[in-house]
């Protein structure tokens, strides 16, 4: 029986997780669920999964974790805050770890599940955005199996299974909400415009990153770490269908991409159940129902210059990336909270990422440090800023 911890299990990813593990009630089981702060949504997934542990990052409402599970009837222990969740990560409560907690606040449990060797189903993109050097040598280490579930990486992990060297890799991206819109059109784009995603259900900020080209530019700094594939040799093409995950060329010619329907669970399936393959729920791509045509187009990182910084921040590398991705994290939330324009996203990471040039970055407080003032940097940034109509 493979125990599985889900953590950001209140999430979308966390859904798509639980969703295919219940699925093979024989063979596996959520073992430890975690969440920030959403408690009763934690409450009803412990309700229907039993697992043994759950935890809630926010302390203050662990009495109402503690109490809800002892009146549900349940044997599930309550624990609260990152230390408890990180400890539960590196013990034997579980051997396959989901990393689904969005930002930064992620990077500590991915770590403590890549230092305790367990199998590391990665979707936690931020961390290896942050810390990308530092999470694959501990991986490495300490014999832990990254899956990355990202559905491009995911694709590329698939394409790379018999262990061949890509020459490049080419990353698919649906465009995003805004596909073909001029700079001008989306200088008023409201955050229910940028959270509508034509293609993927997903969480509020990676929908704010896949409408900005963010969310590409944090693929593209995550897939060299992953495949340790410079960036020169990363590409990046527009596909609306979003059928072709991603695509692989090796020296001989031949390229290799991996297709299927928009859903999560495929990744999933494939980090829960590699090298077999199980179960997901997702139906065998139909190229005809879906429309009989795969178009691709170059990106224009001119309307959307946070592709252009992710590609610079990898070169200059260091804490750039870093700084890069906090900077980000902050400008999506204020943007979310409706407290600057879609267009004060790249502005704002571009301010950060020039007030604070990038320096050699080989320990993690390093690193730390770094996305803590570049938060601040980026805060400062957006308090200048006019507050949108
Ligand atoms: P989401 O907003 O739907 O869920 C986030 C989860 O993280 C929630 O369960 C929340 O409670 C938890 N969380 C937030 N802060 C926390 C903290 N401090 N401690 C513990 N838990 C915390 O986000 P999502 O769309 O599921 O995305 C999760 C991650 O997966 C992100 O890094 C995202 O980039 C990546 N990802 C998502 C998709 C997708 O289809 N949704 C695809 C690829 C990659
Ligand atoms: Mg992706």
């Amino acid at each position: 029986m493979q125990r599985v911890a889900v953590l950001g299990a209140t999430g979308s990813i966390g859904a798509s997780a639980l969703d295919v593990i219940a699925r093979h009630p024989h063979s596996m089981r959520a073992s430890v669920l975690a969440a920030g702060s959403k408690v009763e949504a934690l409450l009803a997934l412990c309700r229907m999964h039993r697992p043994d542990h759950a935890v809630i990052a926010d302390a203050v409402r662990y009495p109402r974790l503690r109490d809800g599970l002892r009146d549900a009837g349940l044997a599930t222990c309550a624990h609260a805050g990152s230390d408890a969740l990180d400890d539960l990560v590196g013990s034997d409560a579980c051997q396959t770890v989901v990393a689904a907690i969005v930002g930064a606040a992620g990077l500590s449990s991915t770590l403590a599940a890549a230092r305790a060797g367990k199998r590391l189903l990665l979707a936690n993109k931020e961390s290896l955005v942050l810390a990308g050097e530092l999470l694959m040598r501990e991986a490495q280490a300490h014999g832990a199996t990254i899956v990355p579930i990202d559905s491009e990486h995911n694709a590329i992990f698939q394409c790379l299974a018999d262990g061949s060297r890509p020459t490049r890799i080419t990353l698919t991206a649906s465009g995003g909400p805004f596909r073909g819109w001029s700079r001008d059109a989306l200088a008023t784009v409201t955050p229910a415009q940028a959270v509508a995603h034509p293609k993927w259900s997903m969480g509020p900020k990676i929908s704010v990153d896949s409408a900005s080209l963010m969310n590409k530019g944090l693929e593209v700094i995550e897939a060299h770490h992953l495949f340790g594939v410079p960036s020169e040799h990363i590409r990046v093409l527009v596909h609306p269908q979003s059928l072709v995950h991603s695509l692989v060329d090796f020296a001989d010619g031949s390229t290799l991409a991996q297709l299927g329907m928009p859903d999560m669970r495929t990744a999933l399936a494939v980090g829960l159940g590699w090298p077999q393959r199980i179960a997901s729920g997702v139906p065998a791509l139909d190229l005809l129902a879906q429309g009989g045509t795969l178009e691709f187009e170059a990106p224009d990182v001119d309307a959307f210059p946070c592709l252009r910084l992710a590609f610079s921040a990898l070169a200059a590398g260091g804490t750039a990336p870093a700084v890069l991705n906090a900077a980000n994290e902050e400008a999506v939330s204020a943007f979310l909270q409706g407290r600057i324009a879609f267009l004060s996203i790249p502005d704002t990471v571009a301010a950060t990422l020039d007030a604070m040039p990038a320096q050699p970055a080989d320990t993690l407080d390093h690193l730390l440090a770094a996305d803590a003032f570049a938060r601040a940097a980026a805060r400062r940034h957006i308090a200048t800023l006019a507050t949108p109509a």
